[in-house]
Parts: C-alpha cells; structure tokens; sequence
C-alpha cells in the first residue's frame, strides 16, 4: 500500500489545508452524504493539480457512487456520475486504428453491423515493430488518437505489448515481436503518442497473454525471472517511461491465478513495484469473484451494464469462460458491507479512474466528435508505416528493384494479390475506408508500359468453397503457370487472412493454407523471376520452397496503404529498411516452446524460460531460416569504430554505476539512400547463472545518402548488462567483461568491443 496511496495522501493533506473540518472527516475514508455540489467545488478547477481534484472529488462522492465506477454501464463506457459530472470513458477498440466500439468482436465483425465505423487502417503490431522506429510508432499513437478525439470517444485499446513466443499464437500479428527491449521501446512510444493529444491508452494484456488456445482457462507457468527479464519489461517501461494511464489485465492464468486477481500481478508488481498510478481495465469477460478481484487491485470491470448482461447470457459467452458482472455496485456493496472490501480500497480504485479523468483533459474539454477522419495525414502516417515495415528477405542478383523501363509485363498471383488483407482478425481489425490491394499497387506503379496481369493460383483455404473442388483447384493453378510463364516477372502475394489467423484461436499450422506452397513452387518452375510476397502476421514454413526462390519479401498486415508500400518496395521507390521483430524458424520443431505448447490439462509450462526467440536460436546453435533484426536493403551498410567511452569514469575502457557511451559510425557504401537499423547487443560472458549468449539493448535507424556516414551514439547504463535474479528478487549487474556487439541482426554481429564494469 505505501507507494500506491501515497500520492493520495499527498493530496489529502493538501485538501486538508484548503478545506475545514467538514470535508477532512469525509476524507479520512468516509463517503459523503448526498449534498449539492457548489459551482465552484475544487474538483471543477482546471487549474488545480490533478491530485487535489481527485481528493475533493473523492470528498463528495457517497459509497454507492464510489461502488459504480468500478464496473462498465456499458459495453465500451465507464460508468458516467451526472450528479457530479463526472463523465462516462468512452472507449474503442485497437491497437491497430480506431475500431467500431458497438459490441463484442463477433457482431462488429460481421457486415451490416450495429454502428460502422471507418477509419485509418495502420499496419499490424508486428510490421509496426518492423520499422524499429519508436518516432513513428508515436506519430501513429498520435493520429490515431486524433482518430479517437474526432469520432468523439475517449480512449483506445491499445498498445498491445505481448511478447511473440510461439509462432502459432492467433494475435501475433498485434504484438511488437519477441524482444522485451523492442517492445519496451514500441510501446512507451505509442502511448506517448496518444496521450499527448489527451486520448487515454490501454497497455494489454497484463501478463503474458501468448497464446489464444484456451485463453480464458490456461494456466501458464512462469518462472519469476523469465517474468521480469521477458514478460514484464515492455509493461514497466509502458508504466515508468511511458507514464501509461491505464493498464489491461489479461484473460490467461499466471501460476494458477487468473490475471485479474492476482494480487501479485497487479498490486506488488504493477502498482507497488512499477509506481503505476493509474487504473486497472479488466479485458473484456475475464472477472471471477468480486472481493478477490478488488483486492487483487483490479480497478474497472468492462464490460457492463445490460450490454455485459445480454452477452453473459449467451452460452457460447459462458462455454468459452468468459466471467462478468462481478464487480457491479451491488455486489461490491454488499462486500463492503461484509468487511471484505475496505472503503480506503474503495478510494484507490475510484480515485485511479478520477485521475485519468482529470490528466487526459476529457473532464474539462470533453470529446464531442463530429471531426474529421482519415485525414491526408492521417493515410501519409499509415503509407510510411506500412513502407517502414517491409522487409526484404531474400534477393538474388538484385532481382529487385524492378525496372519499369526494362520489364514489359508482371504475373501478380495469389490469394492475397488482388484482396487487400489489412490485418489479422478480431477487436483489433478496423474497417478503413478504402484499402490498396498488392495489385492495386503494382498496377499504379508498373505505368501503362508494362502489362500487369493477374492470377489467382489458388483460393484461400476456407474462403469459397467453389474454388475447393479438384477441377478448381486444377483451372486456378494452371491460369497462374501459363501468367508466370508469359511475363518478366512473377509476384506470388501468399499468406493468411482473417478467420485463419486472428484472435480467439491459434493458428493451427506454421505452413502456409492449402495449395499454397505449390502454387509458389509451381510458379517458380514456370517463372525464374518469381518474387514471393508473404502476407502474414506470423512466421510461415517456408522448406519446400525457399531455395529455389529468387526474391523474397514479408509485407505483414500493413494495414489500407500495404498494397502502395509494396509496389513502391518492388519498383525502387523506396528502399526496404525493416527488419525481423521476431525470428523466422525453419520449421514449427524447431522453435523454443515447441515442446511446451499449448500445454497439457489447461497448463502450460514456460519451460524454455528466458530463452524465447533469438536468445534461443543464438544461444543453443539453431539456425533459423531468417535471423532476428535481419533485413536486406537495395544499398549497403558499412559499420566501423566502435568505441566504449566511460561517461562517469576519468579513464579506462569501464563504467561505473552511470552511464557510459558506446559510438559507432555506419556508412552508406551502395548507391542508393537508404535506412539501417544498427543493433547494439550485449554479451555477458562472466555471470554466474546462464545467460542469453546476447541481448538487444539498444537500436537506431539512420537514413544515410550514397556515402554518407554518421557518428550513432548510444547511452548504456547498469540495468542494461543485469539480470534478474531469483535469490535476490531484483536486478543484478555483476562486475567483470562485457561484451559490446554492434550487429545488422541477431546473427550479423560486426563489430565487438569490450565494457569492464568494476565494482
Ligand atoms: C480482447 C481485447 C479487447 C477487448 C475489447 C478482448 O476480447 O482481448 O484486446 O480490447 O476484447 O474488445
């Protein structure tokens, strides 16, 4: 309780000051009676601390409306006090844009829903995370944001920061990846993004929500150390970096205790460990008590109201196991009274949703809408976003770029080439106004000299069931061999779509839909200029093919602009710079959890531990197909000097307990401008419990002119060599050599240079 009340108690003193006895003995925990609020009652002064508002408002408010805000009064809004003027949080879904906020998933989902709502379509978590640049995340928390103001709501769900653990995971496509630190990074920048234009955030899903399979049921178990060192960091850098206003609790279990009750999550973590001074939001469904979720520190169960009710009669709701309605004012009264809950519990929970109330601004300046969305702007932030993210994988003698002035004619094939697939499913798909199909794309930059003809090879699984038969399946893929072996070039756009890969369910299978690594094989015997476009939130197989490809390129769900970003990739308008957030395996057997996943009897044993993704791969020697941080890029990229420079040492190539300088210069040597994402990663050969071979501390993307070169300059301190350890339950530096790697990937270390932290 010390840290999370003290701020409280700040302020209650400071009331006390301002106001007699009266009040002082309504705050000492006790509710207000019912009496009228003057006009120029404290809590409506703008110009008072935020803390002093939520003290005097707190003052006034009775039990039973303090009971009220701890649930929803409807589907997507807080519970609104008239009495007082506190307004109700009006929320949509996200992260990925601003998503239609009428009921669940299931019903906006489907066409001729309750209320449409269009807006810009940003690309996926993880082609976001692909760009490795935080300035632009935050500039598409920003327009988002602007997106929410404009449509008058309050509040968007999102970041989403769950680390990328199994390839198979449904929602892989909204997380930044598997680092912790890229994450971190991604997410501190979104929300400043979107708080600065007075919009409330959502960090989610707190913890560790990493696979769909059972999400409301599975039991995850997890080792304190891998906790902090892999599921926790891009929360507590969300929460002290960030400032982030609000936090939501995940529907999984950690070590037997639903997320939304764990008192050790929520309180001793998030807000006692973290100094989290804002609210807690359940997701959607996943309460299951009513003390033991308050007590836990849970501070607001959506949904509510009769929207909650009527979903919770649903037995699907119920089959699934979902949980709701726990945390209404009549049930936290009734606990109250019993003495299970206290009114100082009360206060805090109240009080947390006061304060971002006042911090955002939506108290004083509510959000009224009728503005104006999908500005040019905003599609600019989508367009660089989505070119951002791209990245080249593969490219044989420079297939790419393509010349317009040399090739005469393109096959586009595929499932995912004229059909332009902006995300994976569920709450976070948003429904933009329009959206550029690959071959929108490449038909609007190959110009009138180049014929562009297309194929589509295969139909996606699952999708018309008239292009499954045998002689469908036998027409499609013939049309796609004689367009390949007609043209210059062949693009086969492959990958997922909504009902395959969304959230709810995991993916079943690594490997592509049906018929879709024949279709590229078939292609590439028929074309050698076959370039294969991965249109995917989630790494795929790629064995049966990959060998004999020419070129490959992964466009992600990049959200309404993709189809234009990629067109612009494969002509030379810009050159790729994105690089792997996650790992691409070889193959499903191959990958860190593979042995524990998605668990046995509704538990899932994190046995793998830290070592998720590269600090797998790298650590244990097993080469993935495409290594973490890797991208090509149609310029070169030179990397020289690396220097460790003590910053609070007189001399020696140590650090003290500060901070100290690492320099590197890095060079365009190609012909072309072009951005490269240098990596800086940190080697611990000296510690006395096994560690990572390396990690990821640092990164920057630099765009350089042909020759140009820049002096990158990176800040390290003591946290960024430490670990967690378990013995002492904190984070541990252990003095000795370090090792500093400037890397072009995980597994493209070129330059080292040692670090000597003394004691
Ligand atoms: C999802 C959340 C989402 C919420 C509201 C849940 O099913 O897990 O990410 O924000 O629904 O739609």
């Amino acid at each position: 309780m010390r840290r999370v009340l003290t701020p409280f108690l700040v302020a209650l003193s400071a009331v006390a000051v301002l106001f007699p006895a009266a009040i002082q003995a309504q705050t000492a925990g006790k509710s207000a009676a019912l009496v009228a609020v003057p006009a120029n009652a404290p809590y409506k002064d703008a110009s008072l601390p935020a803390e002093k508002r939520v003290a005097d408002l707190l003052s006034r408010m009775t039990l039973e409306e303090k009971a009220t805000m701890l649930s929803g009064s409807g589907w997507m809004e807080s519970a609104p006090i008239a009495r007082l003027g506190i307004p109700a949080i009006k929320m949509a879904d996200g992260p990925l844009g601003v998503r239609s906020w009428a009921g669940s998933s299931a019903i906006t989902g489907i066409p001729g829903a309750p209320l449409k709502v269009l807006s810009t379509s940003f690309p996926a978590g993880v082609a976001m995370a692909a760009t490795w640049d935080p300035e632009l995340v935050r500039r598409e928390g920003q327009a988002i944001a602007q997106e929410v103001k404009a449509l008058g709501r309050d509040m968007i769900l999102g970041p989403t920061v769950n680390i990328n653990r199994v390839p198979l995971w449904g929602r892989n496509f909204e997380g930044y990846g598997e680092d912790p630190y890229l994450a971190a990074r991604l997410g501190v920048a979104y929300i400043q993004g979107v708080q600065g234009e007075g919009v409330i955030p959502s960090v989610k899903h707190f913890d560790a929500n990493n696979e769909e399979f059972e999400r409301h049921r599975i039991d995850e178990q997890i080792d304190a150390r891998t906790l902090h060192e892999i599921y926790l960091p891009a929360f507590k850098a969300a929460v002290e970096e960030g400032g982030a206003w609000t936090v939501m609790s995940a529907y999984n279990k950690v070590n037997g205790v639903h997320c939304a009750e764990s008192k050790e999550l929520l309180t001793d973590i998030l807000k006692k460990e973290f100094g989290f001074k804002g609210f807690v939001i359940s997701d959607w469904g996943s309460t299951y008590s009513t003390a033991g979720t308050v007590n836990a520190g849970m501070d607001l169960e959506m949904p509510g109201g009769a929207p909650m009710r009527a979903w919770y009669t649903l037995s699907e709701t119920q089959t699934v196991g979902n949980g709701a309605g726990w945390l209404t004012a009549d049930k936290v009264l009734a606990e109250v009274k019993a003495g299970h809950i206290s009114e100082a519990t009360l206060d805090d929970n109240a009080g947390r949703i006061l304060r971002v109330i006042f911090l955002s601004g939506i108290f004083d300046h509510p959000h009224m809408g009728g503005g104006e969305v999908n500005t040019p702007a905003q599609a600019a932030v989508a367009r660089q976003a989505a070119t951002e993210s791209i990245v080249l994988l593969k490219n044989s003698d420079s297939l790419l770029p393509l010349d317009a002035g040399k090739i005469h004619s393109i096959a586009v094939i595929g499932p995912n080439a004229a059909v332009a697939r902006t995300g994976g499913g569920g709450s976070s798909l948003v429904q933009p106004k329009y959206a550029i199909a690959p071959l929108d794309g490449i038909r609007k930059l190959a110009g009138s000299s180049v014929e562009v003809k297309y194929a589509l090879g295969v139909g996606m699984e699952g999708e018309d069931l008239a292009q499954d038969t045998a002689e469908a399946r036998a027409r499609l893929l013939k049309e796609a061999v004689d367009a390949a072996a007609h043209a210059d070039v062949a693009v086969v756009v492959v990958g997922r779509y909504t009902k395959l890969e969304a959230e709810g369910f995991d993916v079943k299978t690594m490997d592509l839909p049906a018929g879709q690594d024949e279709l590229i094989e078939a292609v590439e015997q028929a074309n050698p200029h076959t370039i294969v476009v991965l249109n995917t939130g989630a790494p795929v197989t790629m064995t049966k093919w990959i060998d004999k490809t020419p070129a490959l390129v992964d466009m992600w769900y990049g959200g309404q602009e993709a189809g234009a970003a990629l067109a612009s990739i494969l002509f030379g308008d810009a050159n790729p710079s994105g690089k792997l957030p996650v790992s691409l395996p070889k193959e499903w057997k191959d990958t860190p959890a593979y042995e524990n996943y998605p668990g046995v009897n509704l538990k899932v044993n994190y046995a793998e531990g830290i070592y998720v993704g590269y600090r797998y791969y790298d650590t244990k020697n097993v080469e993935p197909l495409f290594p973490f941080g890797f991208g090509l890029s149609y310029t070169t990229f030179e990397y020289s000097n690396l220097r460790v420079i003590p910053l609070t040492e007189t001399s020696g190539d140590h650090i003290g307990a500060k901070s100290t300088g690492v320099t590197l210069i890095v060079k365009n040597t190609g012909t072309r401008p072009g951005a490269e994402v240098v990596q800086l990663y940190i080697h611990d050969g000296h510690s006395k419990i096994d560690r990572p071979v390396h990690e990821l501390k640092r990164f920057k993307r630099v765009e350089l002119k042909p020759g140009e070169e820049r002096l990158v300059l990176f800040h390290l301190d003591r946290a960024d060599l430490s670990y967690w350890s378990p013995e002492k339950k904190d984070w541990v530096a252990e003095p000795g050599r370090f090792e500093v790697q400037a890397g072009a990937s995980s597994r493209d270390i070129r330059l080292r240079a040692p670090l000597e932290l003394k004691e």
